[in-house]
């Protein structure tokens, strides 16, 4: 299956946690990472009083299953310190599941496609850097969803070098 990783940090050296993250995800059992997008900035939704963002999305190959996924991404959240505080909230590191295949699911820890998906500039761009045919179940091209969602003050970044 081919699944897509949104990733953003805003604590403890946003650039050097999305680089972690992203080795560690290259370090996931029974998957392959196949793409990775540049690093983008953006303002933080929600409370106002936190730093900007930095966020990435990855493409990965993988046998595990959806929820099996989110548990290994929840392991890494917390391995690089990971505190949950108030909703939207300044955080090190969260890690989406973005996209399981053209795979729609409900369930009460995992909703795929991820539900803000198609409103957030810095999931989208960085999305469709990495796969610019990509369809997505219930909502359409991408590239339609760019056109509907303005890219405001997501700023593109550099690309990683693994
Ligand atoms: P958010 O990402 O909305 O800021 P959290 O990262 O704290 O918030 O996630 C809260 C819960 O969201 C998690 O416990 C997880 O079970 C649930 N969740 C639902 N769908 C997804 C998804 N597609 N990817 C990641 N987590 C999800
Ligand atoms: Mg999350």
């Amino acid at each position: 299956m081919r699944a897509y990783i949104g990733l953003g940090s805003n604590l403890a050296d946003p650039v050097e946690q999305v680089k972690t993250a992203i080795s560690h995800l290259q370090q996931l059992p029974d998957s392959e990472l196949i793409a990775w997008s540049s690093l983008y900035a953006s303002p933080p939704m929600g409370p106002q009083d936190q730093p900007d963002y930095i966020n990435a999305v990855v493409e990965v190959k993988t046998t595990l299953t959806a929820l099996q996924l989110l548990d290994a991404l929840q392991a890494i959240e917390q391995q690089q310190g990971r505190i949950r505080n108030r909703h939207w909230g300044e955080r090190t590191l969260d890690l989406d599941v973005l996209l399981y295949g053209q795979e729609v699911i409900d369930d009460a820890r995992l909703q795929i496609p991820h539900p803000g998906l198609a409103l957030r500039a810095f999931v989208l761009y960085p999305l469709a850097e990495i796969k610019p045919d990509l369809t997505v179940p219930n909502l359409g091209q991408i590239q339609q969803l760019l056109q509907n969602c303005p890219q405001d003050s997501l700023r593109k970044l550099e690309k990683i070098v693994l």
